[in-house]
């Protein structure tokens, strides 16, 4: 009996039917058919590119052991995506998967000093123990520049990003700043700096790190008794990137190893690259030196896309999933949806899905629909700034009245009030909440949030407060 496409699947399907629940059998493998075996490369194919991301995401794992069981630990997969042109009267056509053609990021090796002072250099990224010094980049190949697309909003950002990645640290772009609001984009060119920079420069060693792991990291060599070896391994590397600088703000210990480590990349130009969702005179409790040598650089801000740039920007996404639809869709989406770029691709992911597996046609009505979920479901957490307008409106008196030192009962339960609503809508910390309302310290703002949990609870009038307000704060 010999072995075919069709043999192969089938035993494959039998055994992901028993391992998964039938409803998703039926969406994500009874579509699929099989279409080629070579040597030992099953080819199948899918509806779609996003049918593709999908399995990749939710069931490689379960594809892998099937199709290992039937052809052994050699076995490879092969998607063929053929799309259903509903749009114009094309004929379908079919599409070898666009896989990034970006291999993934190999491990840098790093030469440390043969007569280093410390032998046993910890990688914080390794469990100790690893002599050896190899540095994973931790960058995103999918986030580059070919698929950041240029606008208005970003031309200046893109622009100096690319000055860096050109010369990295021989820019008097150093730090760069990117700076701008929830999804619009700093991830994604932070990234792509980076990955330009490993395609130019392949033996200079670029670190990509979220400002969170770098606190988390920090925090573990403080217990750990290895703070130097911590400081040591970064002023190692050659382009540090660290997205989300704002949220070293109030961390007094991780901001002060920044500083040694910032001063010594750039004292031996070495690039920094920070992303923040604000601009620096708006940065609260970060120091003042650090601050300031974040102007020491460029800030550069990425404005919300306009009209044009978010149609090129669905418009590409279409393209890169081989799907069509009609302009008045796009336009649509491109209008409703104006300060996030994430939230537009999030709405025209949604639309292709409903059109590919629903094999309903995209209609203005459904597109419709799906704008309204997505602007009603991504929740804007609101600022603090905005809370402490909102109280006082409510009120009737200024911030700044809010803010005084008054012991005025009915402004310092506004101020408790808005210390309240900090905590509960935002994630700032107690310390940073005080310091932003009055500049008082954290004790204070854990005294307010008692206060009024208790009134609310003995208080029908104040009750009344907390409702108004959680509804003109939600
Ligand atoms: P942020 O870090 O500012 O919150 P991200 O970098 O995560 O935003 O971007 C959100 C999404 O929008 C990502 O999927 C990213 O690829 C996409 N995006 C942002 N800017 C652009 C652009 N100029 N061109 C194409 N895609 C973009
Ligand atoms: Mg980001």
């Amino acid at each position: 009996m010999s072995v075919t496409a069709n043999s192969v699947w089938n035993n494959c399907l039998a055994f992901i039917k028993d391992n998964i629940q039938p409803q998703a059998f039926k969406t994500w493998f009874e579509p699929i058919k099989p279409v080629k075996l070579s040597d030992n490369a099953l080819s199948i194919q899918v509806p779609s590119k996003f049918f593709y991301e999908w399995l990749e995401e939710h069931y490689v794992k379960l594809l892998k052991v099937a199709l290992t069981k039937e052809l052994g630990e050699t076995a490879k997969l092969v998607y063929i995506i053929r799309m259903e042109n509903t749009y114009g009267n094309r004929e379908p056509f079919t599409e070898k998967i666009p896989s990034s053609n970006r291999g993934n990021m190999g491990p840098q090796e790093m030469d440390v000093p043969i007569k280093s002072k410390n032998p046993e250099l910890r990688n914080p990224f390794v469990i100790p123990g690893i002599r050896n010094i190899k540095i994973e980049s931790q960058l995103n190949p999918n986030y580059n520049f070919d698929n950041f697309l240029e606008g208005d909003s970003n031309r200046l950002a893109r622009s100096a990003g690319m000055a860096v990645a050109n010369k990295p640290g021989g820019t008097s772009f150093n730090p760069l700043l990117v700076f701008g609001g929830v999804g619009l984009g700093k991830t994604h060119l932070a990234h792509a700096i980076g990955v330009e920079i490993k395609d130019k420069y392949p033996d200079r060693t670029v670190l990509y790190i979220s400002a969170e792991k770098f606190t988390q990291q920090y925090i573990e060599s403080v217990k750990k008794n290895t703070r130097n070896d911590f400081i040591h391994f970064y002023q190692l590397i050659d382009v540090l990137i660290i997205d989300d600088v704002q949220f070293l703000s109030g961390k007094s210990g991780t901001q002060d190893v920044f500083f040694h480590i910032f001063n010594h990349l750039h004292q031996n130009g070495k690039q920094v690259i920070l992303t923040s969702d604000k601009a620096p005179v708006d940065m609260q409790d970060i120091e003042q030196r650090l601050l300031s040598r974040f102007k020491w650089g460029l800030s550069a801000e990425l404005q919300n896309p306009d009209y044009e740039t978010r149609i090129s920007i669905l418009k590409n996404k279409l393209y890169r999933d081989g799907v069509e639809m009609p302009e008045d869709i796009i336009d649509y989406v491109a209008k409703h949806i104006k300060t996030n770029i994430r939230e537009l691709e999030g709405a025209i992911i949604s639309l292709i899905a409903q059109s590919s597996f629903n094999k309903k046609e995209v209609t203005l009505e459904l597109a419709q629909q799906v704008v309204e979920k997505f602007v009603k479901n991504t929740k804007r957490e609101v600022s603090i700034d905005y809370i402490q307008k909102v109280v006082s409106d409510y009120f009737e008196m200024d911030v700044a009245t809010l803010q005084s030192k008054t012991r005025k009962r009915h402004i310092v339960q506004a101020r408790q009030l808005a210390m309240f609503f900090a905590k509960k809508f935002t994630k700032a910390s107690l310390a940073s909440i005080g310091s932003q309302i009055g500049k008082r310290d954290h004790a204070t703002v854990l005294h307010a949030c008692k206060t009024v949990d208790n009134l609310a609870e003995t208080d029908k009038q104040f009750r009344k407060y907390i409702e108004d307000l959680t509804k003109k704060l939600s």
